[in-house]
């Protein structure tokens, strides 16, 4: 079958949509109509990075289950589906329900191919890469690892619930998993794009004391008070580290920093009282230290997390029913786009212009 794909090629500044050809689902694989799919900055990373090219990216995909492979089950055609990270089901991460740190997670969502090597799409006989986090979604069809999709209620759009499938999934899995935060604590979130807005409405959601965001950009910072920050910093305006430990006293339980500048890190360390916990998402885009002395003489802890630490088919009903009770408005932070105007969504989300950009399929 003939589809339009947004493909990756060496040197290109954006996707450029193309007409491919995908394969009929093998076992295990859905056959997915994409009605909307969010872009993540792990998109814009992968296409400036060298890799598999060409190759078609996309990892918050939302659709409607057209054809199931053998031995898929649990789906069945009409289903409303968002689409999620892909894994393994067998290592011992997996065997946890850890699946963010399936031990093959890199293969299996950036390898571009099957674990059989091959892959869903072509264009005149050659291969174009394919499966990013097993759906690669940018691309009116997915032929998507049946274990990425999570069947969501049908009387939601599912151009609203695409990005769960990644950024506000990370950001409200991190507060909530992997920071564990609650009552009477206090947060300092570094960067409020998706992750970091969606960990305010989480830290709100949780009863956290004091939620402070920091950034650049005030239209982020003003949105972030309304999603329940209880200050704001603009990081441009001094030592966000110290205006913090001024605001708490003695600092805050936990930070997360959605940002890869290494002042982000220096900062989201030096705001922690002691035993605080700094939570990462992002690897820093230059050389970086942490101060040792300091996590030494406090017990503090700094902690990578991928995914927010999350089942995403527990977690992600659970996100639509807060969101039903208006308690998780992440609807708040989405612009939208016509597929065709996938360039001008990957600039906006680059500038911080767009909080999410949805791409809307023209299906
Ligand atoms: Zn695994
Ligand atoms: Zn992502």
């Amino acid at each position: 079958m003939k589809i339009q794909a947004a493909v990756s090629r060496e040197g290109a500044r954006h996707p450029q949509i193309e007409a491919v050809e995908i394969e009929d689902p093998r076992p295990g694989e859905i056959l997915v109509r994409i009605v909307a799919s969010g872009i993540c900055h792990t998109d814009i990373g992968v296409h400036g990075r060298p890799g598999p090219r060409p190759f078609v990216l996309g990892h918050e995909g939302a659709g409607v289950v057209e054809r199931l492979g053998p031995g898929v089950t649990d789906l069945a055609p009409g289903d409303h589906v968002v689409l999620s990270v892909n894994f393994c089901g067998e290592c011992p991460s997996c065997r946890r329900n850890a699946h963010s740190y399936c031990y093959e997670v890199l293969p299996r969502n950036f390898g571009g191919l099957r674990p059989d090597g091959s892959s869903p799409l072509s264009q005149n006989g050659a291969r174009i890469f394919a499966r990013f986090f097993g759906q690669s979604s940018l691309a009116t069809y997915s032929l998507a690892d049946a274990r990425c999709a999570i069947k969501v209620p049908a009387d939601i759009p599912l151009e609203i619930l695409a990005p769960l499938g990644c950024g506000v999934q990370t950001g409200a899995g991190s507060v909530i998993h992997s920071l564990r935060l609650g009552t009477g604590d206090s947060v300092a979130i570094f960067g409020v794009g998706a992750v970091g807005l969606a960990a305010v409405m989480a830290a709100r959601l949780v009863g956290a004391e004091r939620i402070i965001a920091v950034d650049l950009v005030p239209s982020r910072l003003a949105l972030a008070r309304e999603l329940g920050a209880t200050d704001t910093i603009d990081a441009s305006s001094g030592d966000a580290a110290k205006i913090i430990r001024d605001l708490t006293r003695y600092g805050v339980s936990h930070s997360f920093n959605t940002a890869n500048a290494p002042i982000a890190y220096t900062q989201s360390l030096a705001c922690l009282a002691p035993r605080g916990v700094a939570g990462f998402v992002a690897p820093p885009r230059a050389e970086w230290a942490p101060d040792m002395f300091h996590l030494l003489s406090g017990g503090r802890a700094l902690r990578g997390i991928l995914g927010g630490d999350t089942t995403p088919s527990l977690f992600i009903p659970m996100l639509i029913d807060y969101y039903r009770q208006g308690r998780f408005p992440f609807d708040r932070l989405i612009k939208y786009y016509p597929f065709e105007k996938i360039a001008e969504a990957f600039e906006d989300s680059t500038t911080g212009t767009t909080v999410k950009p949805v791409l809307r399929m023209p299906n």
